[in-house]
């Protein structure tokens, strides 16, 4: 189903504010089982060249009808089944996540311990975007910092970057702090990003082209601040890349850009193997999305606080029967529960469902 639900507040990015969390949510009914995905794809191509409505064309006639009639054994062998499908990883994520929730729901298995997850809570950060003033940054900062949050990041762009900063850091000297750029410069800001350094930043996430690995190369090399890849990673081969050029130091694996849960597994040991730290970012889901994204930060080698932050910094009320609380410390815990570990508030699903498509597979 496409679903539209309001966000308690409005979201800015270097490409566009969003008020409206719109998203198609994929449901398998297997017997008494019921499993949901969502797919993290934007009303407009912006982020990424996905797109809802071209998404819903994908996941219905091609992505589900490509599991129909088939033996699927275990959710990794949804990769080989819609290797057909050149790109489009938000909706082949969206099903290959519902999958994994109805086989971990049927294997009587929680999903961050099928994938090899090393902790019952996670730290959460939050990911603050572009305000109408400096000002209201400063207070959402402290506000989060209140509430617990254990790492800030903000947007930036041309134009609201070097000075905010400076104002952020003279408020809060101490804080750990990122910044996320979603692909706002080029290599002729290098001024401006090199003067980036003397903020101590944490991270700063793809300042150059979404899908760039060489420039950031280039970058990497003039600046002190670690780069984070967040829109040029789309899979293991772009961390291969990253390492032997030097293009970052840090990876943010979202799992619908790469494809869903095995492909963010196989970015993460990928990542591992070469020690490069990862965490887990977001894309603004619902309670359903997020589950997923709690279960990926239980992975060993995630050593940041990442973008999951709990469903009452997004909506009034989420789409899920216990939506996810965090505690005054910035720390969530991670459902016990099978499979993704939520329980789908269906009435209040229905009620933000604007289209629905329902296909027989068996
Ligand atoms: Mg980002």
């Amino acid at each position: 189903m496409l679903i539209r639900i309001p966000l308690l507040n409005p979201f800015e990015t270097s490409f566009g504010r969003t008020s409206v969390k719109e998203a198609v949510i994929v449901r398998l009914d297997s017997g008494d089982s019921q499993a949901y995905g969502e797919c993290t794809a934007e009303r407009e191509p912006y982020y990424s060249y996905e797109f809802n409505s071209m998404s819903w064309k994908v996941i219905s006639d091609l992505i589900l009808p490509m599991l129909a009639g088939a033996e699927i054994s275990s959710p990794l062998d949804f990769g080989t089944l819609t290797h057909r499908v050149r790109g489009h990883s938000m909706s082949k994520g969206a099903v290959e996540m519902a999958l994994w929730d109805l086989f971990c729901r049927s294997a009587g298995m929680p999903l961050h311990r099928a994938i090899g997850g090393v902790r019952k809570r996670i730290e959460c950060g939050i990911s603050i975007g572009i305000q109408d003033s400096v000002d209201t940054l400063i207070s959402t900062i402290a506000r989060s910092l209140d509430q617990g949050y254990r790492r800030i990041k903000i947007k930036v762009k041309p134009g609201w970057d070097t000075e905010v900063l400076e104002r952020v850091r003279t408020e809060f000297p101490d804080i750990p702090l990122q910044v996320d750029a979603n692909a706002a410069y080029s290599l002729h800001s290098i001024r401006t990003l090199k003067d980036m350094d003397r903020f101590n930043l944490t991270m700063i996430e793809q300042p150059l082209d979404y899908d760039d690995l060489l420039e950031h190369s280039i970058l990497q090399r003039r600046i002190r601040t670690p780069i984070c890849l967040d829109e040029s990673i789309k899979g293991d081969e772009s961390v291969k890349l990253m390492h032997r050029l030097g293009s970052g130091r840090v990876v943010n694996i979202k799992a619908g850009r790469v494809g869903g849960i095995a492909g963010s597994l196989s970015v993460h040991d990928t990542a591992m193997e070469r020690n490069i730290p990862v965490w887990i970012g977001g894309m603004l889901e619902t309670g359903i999305g997020r589950s997923f994204n709690v279960a990926l930060n239980t992975l060993p080698d995630v050593r940041f606080p990442g973008d999951t932050s709990p469903s009452s910094r997004y909506f009034r009320r989420d789409i899920i029967v216990e939506p996810f609380e965090m505690d005054s410390k910035g720390r969530m815990p991670v459902p016990s529960k099978n499979g993704s570990g939520i329980e789908v508030d269906e009435r209040e699903l229905e009620r933000w469902t604007a289209k629905r498509k329902i296909l027989k597979l068996s």
